[in-house]
């Protein structure tokens, strides 16, 4: 099959592997799309992986093509997302169902081998089973969706509540447009890139653009002094996080999202804030996968009724064999959203052929 092999930093290649092999409890899926996420790019480009060589990758969604030893065979054929992180399921965590807080956890794409290949081997217990209606390109999206949703929910938003997300790519467009779906009364984008501040309007009730009018006196106005109930920070800097102290109010709860590529440094009188207003500072790792109502089948559910449109969220969409083209696309100043790899999808199987009777 083909893969794409992080052997260094930055050597990164199309390969011809052998296909893996379903094991106890796994089904072989076909990957039909795989959604780049800017943590792959650090990945690739940046800081490597915590094993080399390496296939990267975790957001993808494909058909079981293949059952392994124990598994059900009315799995075959069926399209699945696939939960990227594989709890010990032993441990008091995973107990509890909070699998993303597992301390024993492998992780498809950064500490096992992912979805930017053609097949992945994937336990049953990974697997989301998808509506038949949906195509694998909207799907694609569940993973990026399915962990802002999990940081709404720890936000603790109350319908009403005034939400602010700082930044605009795929995170913070989709923790706004859920925040909206929850039931937040407003909820304000603050952004630099002109491109994307303009996309994200279709998001939220008002963007500001940060480089124009100052966060904070911003949503002072657009607030009248009420100033963030919840705040998201989906960027991952100390300037990010400098927005969302300064558009805090009393009590607010800041949800941090973004993953940060350097040192977070505040200033003093932001800490003074902190204090002062008693601001809550949450960190938040990816999504729940408990057995009841999880965020992966909120957003399901949310795609089927067509509250997320993921094809305003999927701009760019690339075979395996541009991926330098596509990688490129996370490191260029072009507007994009998230890029994706698409794969043929699975052939349906032919109805069998009327027997011959002579
Ligand atoms: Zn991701
Ligand atoms: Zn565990």
């Amino acid at each position: 099959m083909k893969a794409l092999v992080l052997n260094d930093i930055a050597d990164i290649k199309l390969c011809e592997i052998p296909r893996p092999e379903p094991g106890r409890g796994e089904v072989l899926l076909k990957v039909e799309a795989s959604g780049i996420c800017s943590s792959d790019y650090n990945r690739i480009y940046v800081d490597g992986a915590h094993k080399m060589p390496l296939i990267p990758g975790h957001e993808f969604v494909g058909t079981v093509t293949e059952i392994g030893p124990g598994v059900r065979e009315e799995l075959l054929g069926k399209r699945a997302a696939v939960y990227p992180l594989l709890p010990c399921r032993q441990c008091d965590e995973c107990m509890r169902e909070e699998y993303e807080l597992c301390g024993y956890y492998d992780y498809f794409g950064t500490r096992r081998n992912g979805g930017f290949a053609e097949y992945v081997a994937v336990p049953v217990f990974n697997l989301v089973i998808l509506p038949e209606e949906m195509s694998s390109l909207e799907a694609v999206i569940c993973e990026p969706a399915a962990v802002c949703s999990h940081a709404v929910r720890l936000s603790g938003l109350q319908h009403g509540d005034i939400a602010v997300v700082i930044g605009t790519g795929t995170m913070a467009y989709l923790t706004a447009l859920i925040a909206k779906i929850r039931g937040a009364g407003k909820v304000i984008v603050i952004g630099h890139s002109t491109d994307k501040v303009k996309r994200i309007s279709k998001a939220c009730d008002h963007v500001v653009n940060a480089k124009i009018w100052d966060p904070e006196e911003a949503v002072h106005t657009l607030t009248v002094g009420h100033m963030a109930d919840v705040v998201y920070e989906c960027v991952g800097s100390s300037e990010a996080l400098s927005y969302a102290i300064a558009v805090s109010g009393e009590q607010t709860r800041i949800i941090a999202v973004g993953e940060p590529d350097d040192d977070i440094v505040i200033g003093q009188n932001l800490y003074w804030k902190l204090l002062r207003k008693e601001i809550v500072v949450r960190g938040l790792w990816n999504s729940g996968y408990n057995s009841g109502k999880n965020d992966w089948t909120r957003v399901i559910s949310y795609i089927t009724e067509g509250l997320i449109d993921p094809a305003e969220i999927v701009t760019n969409v690339y075979p395996l064999e541009k991926f330098e083209e596509a990688l490129g696309m996370l490191r260029g100043e072009e507007d994009h959203m998230k890029v994706v790899f698409s794969f043929p999808e699975s052939e349906k199987e032919a109805p069998e052929a009327p027997a011959d009777n002579g």
